[in-house]
This record gives C-alpha cells, sequence and structure tokens, in this order.
C-alpha cells in the first residue's frame, strides 16, 4: 500500500478500546462491513443480534429502540422516519385488501388522509367511530375489521376518550388496537396496562415531539409487546427501506434523559396559563383533559389518575361574539408564542383551527385556538397572551 489514497481509505489506526461518555455514539452506516464470508451468509437482521446493513439498524439506533420501548412499557421497538410514517407503517404491516380499518372520528388530521388515499387505493376500507361512544365502536367492529385506531386526547379538539373501555372492547372482540402516544409520550399513562389486564397492542409515537423536544427533529416509533407481532412489523418495515440517520437519532437519545423533566415543567405551565385563560371573558371555554368540565376528563382521570400528567397542550374556544379574523389578529399578535405546527418543543406556539375544515359534527360558536407550551417563563406568556387580548378589540 503506497498510494496515499489508498493508505487513507485502509488506515491502520484502531483508537484505545474502553472509551466511555455519558453520551452514546453515533454511528453512520449504509454498508456495515463483515468480518468474513461464513458472516455474510449467517446475517440475521431479525433479531437484533448482530448488524448487516445500515437500514437494519446501528448501535445507535439499537439503543434508541431499547430506550423507546423502555418508554412506552413495551418489548420490541421500531424506528420510523417521523410521526406520520409510524401510523402508516402499522396500517401498511397490518393490513390488506379487502381489510376495514377503524378510526376515532377526532384522529390526527394526515391519518384520516392516509386512511382516504392510500388505504382506499389498496383496497382497504375504512369507518369513523364516535371516540366518545364505546357502543358506536361496538356497533362497527365487523368480520372484516382488522385494526382499530385510538387516540388520547382528540388532535385539537381535546376530548379525552373512554380509553379502558375501548381497548377493552378491542380485545374482547379480538381485533388489533393502535394507539397514537405522542400526547402521553409513555409518561401519563401506560398504554399496554390501561387498567388491570387491558391494553393496547401496538403503540405509535411521534418522537418529533416531547422525545426530541428541540422542533428540529422528525422521527416516530412503534412499539409492542408481542413477538409475533413484532415480526411482521419488522419484516414490513426491511421491505418498505425505511431507516433514520444516526445523527437524528443522537439528537433525541441526548433528548430522553431531561424528556420527564420537559413534560412535567410544560404541564404546570399549560395548567397555569390554561387557568389564566378559562378566567377571561374572551375566552368561551378551556379544552384541557385534565380540567373539569373538559370533554372526557373523568376518562383521563381514570388513566391517568387525580395527581396524574398532561402534555402541555390544550385549545380554547373564543366568545362567539369574535370573527374568525379577529381570532386570528389574537394569534398574530401574539410575540413569545410563535404560529406552527408540531408542538412539545422549548417554543410555545399557537394555531388557530377552522374546524368546520376538520369535523363533521361539531361548529363550536367562537374561533378554536390551540397552544403547545414551551419551556418560557410562565408569566411572560401570560402577560404576551394579555397583550394579544387587548388586541382583539
Ligand atoms: C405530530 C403528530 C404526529 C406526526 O408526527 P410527525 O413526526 O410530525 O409526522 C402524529 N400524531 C400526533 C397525535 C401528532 O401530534
Amino acid at each position: 500500500m503506497t498510494e496515499k489514497s489508498t493508505r487513507l481509505i485502509h488506515h491502520p489506526y484502531r483508537p484505545p478500546a474502553g472509551f466511555e461518555s455519558p453520551q452514546v455514539a453515533v454511528h453512520k452506516a449504509s454498508t456495515i462491513v463483515f468480518p468474513s464470508v461464513a458472516a455474510i451468509r449467517q446475517r440475521d437482521w431479525i433479531h437484533k443480534q448482530g448488524y448487516t446493513y445500515g437500514l437494519h439498524g446501528t448501535p445507535t439506533t439499537f439503543t434508541l429502540e431499547e430506550r423507546i420501548a423502555t418508554l412506552e412499557g413495551g418489548r420490541h421497538c421500531i424506528l420510523v422516519p417521523s410521526g406520520l410514517a409510524s401510523v402508516a407503517h402499522v396500517g401498511l404491516s397490518l393490513l390488506k385488501t379487502g381489510d376495514d380499518v377503524l378510526l376515532p372520528e377526532n384522529v390526527y388530521g394526515p391519518s384520516k388522509a392516509l386512511a382516504q388515499g392510500e388505504l382506499a387505493n389498496f383496497g382497504i376500507t375504512h369507518q369513523f367511530y364516535d371516540p366518545m361512544d364505546p357502543a358506536d365502536l361496538a356497533a362497527r367492529i365487523g368480520p372484516r375489521t382488522r385494526l382499530v385506531w385510538l387516540e388520547a386526547p382528540g388532535s385539537v379538539s381535546m376530548e379525552f376518550p373512554p380509553l379502558v373501555a375501548l381497548a377493552r372492547l378491542c380485545r374482547e372482540r379480538g381485533v388489533t388496537s393502535a394507539l397514537d402516544t405522542t400526547w402521553p409520550a409513555g409518561i401519563a399513562f401506560n398504554a399496554f396496562e390501561l387498567a388491570p389486564g387491558v391494553g393496547v397492542d401496538v403503540v405509535a409515537q411521534a418522537l418529533t415531539k416531547y422525545p426530541s423536544g428541540g422542533g428540529d427533529v422528525l422521527m416516530g416509533a412503534v412499539v409492542v409487546r408481542d413477538d409475533a407481532l413484532h415480526e411482521r412489523l419488522q419484516r414490513t418495515h426491511m421491505r418498505l427501506g425505511w431507516g433514520v440517520s444516526g445523527n437524528d437519532a443522537e439528537l433525541v437519545l441526548r433528548s430522553l434523559p431531561s424528556m420527564a423533566l420537559r413534560y412535567r415543567a410544560a404541564d404546570h405551565s399549560a395548567r397555569a396559563i390554561a387557568s389564566w385563560l378559562g378566567q377571561r371573558e374572551e375566552i368561551a371555554q378551556v379544552l384541557h383533559p385534565a380540567f373539569p368540565g373538559s370533554p372526557g376528563h373523568e376518562n383521563w382521570l381514570e388513566v391517568c389518575g387525580a395527581d396524574g400528567q398532561a402534555a402541555g397542550l390544550f385549545s380554547v374556544l373564543f366568545d362567539g361574539r369574535y370573527t374568525q379574523a379577529q381570532v386570528d389578529r389574537f394569534c398574530e399578535s401574539l410575540q413569545l408564542f410563535k404560529l406552527g405546527y408540531s408542538w412539545a418543543s422549548h417554543l410555545s406556539l399557537v394555531v388557530p383551527y377552522e374546524m368546520r375544515t376538520l369535523r363533521r359534527h361539531w361548529e363550536p360558536a367562537g374561533g378554536l385556538v390551540r397552544f403547545s407550551i414551551g419551556l418560557e417563563d410562565t408569566d411572560d406568556l401570560i402577560a404576551d397572551l394579555d397583550q394579544a387580548l387587548k388586541a382583539l378589540g
């Protein structure tokens, strides 16, 4: 080996073994080098016993998968490139032509679009059920029902469904249940043990939200307890070619140790701010599942407990005397709260929603605004809301 180009590629130096530091190393790979032909022939990408190709995992992604499985109270985790991809992955793994999937009427919008788009194109039908009424779900479960999605609370409208009753029903009827756990985040409740003997089969979480917490990473996770179910999900994962970058996995690993503290801090601040808003005459209703009087509060109590936690996310309904233009102006008058989708980062966010574009059966008198509370000082955020409410006119 004389040419420098070759020597730079096939360099003999190996750093000393035994390095340890507080953070997990970033391993990046498409190619993974095998020690022998026998090792190539014996490769096993499904049991996480070794390394075969970048798509099938590196020490960095395996480590993150194990930690997210622990966070959710599950046994197996698969990482995908976004929260929406985790929802898509469950459907693409478990459904086939002729199957029917049931979605709550208030489901995360893009999940609805996936069912109406690609799943429908594949000959997979769907129905929307009333998430607050287990009898409605029971009536819709039929011989073709293969998957029931659950979400708690509902995106934007924040009503908390009777999760225990819904999950129990799925179990009794032998239908696989999947819960979008982006809001509980593995902290507010354990989706696999909602009540003694009652839990869901699959959880999908947008790691984009609390696990990342930075507003700068997109990632999702699918977690299960059952080995056979995991293997089905993993085989589809391999065939679809989803992968996450080592750098992104490292960012989430770096944020995980502070996640419980951030979740609690955002929860405290959000409740203080929501209480303050609830006292204002401009606001008709606060939609926060931990608040008595908010839709499904008793269901939140059932799974989270009286001292339970909640994400730093809530919505308010403005009094009907304010036009949408006024509500929009309120949102734009905010200085610390920024206008933007997603949530659970350090930055507080606000989005005005037009409910008639989201729901069939719900048209509140006043405009709905959703807040994601970040890590700014609570009093500063309240002062910002105060000045923007004054700008309502
Ligand atoms: C944000 C979100 C998702 C999707 O996550 P992305 O990483 O943005 O694709 C899915 N479900 C819920 C409830 C969410 O809030």
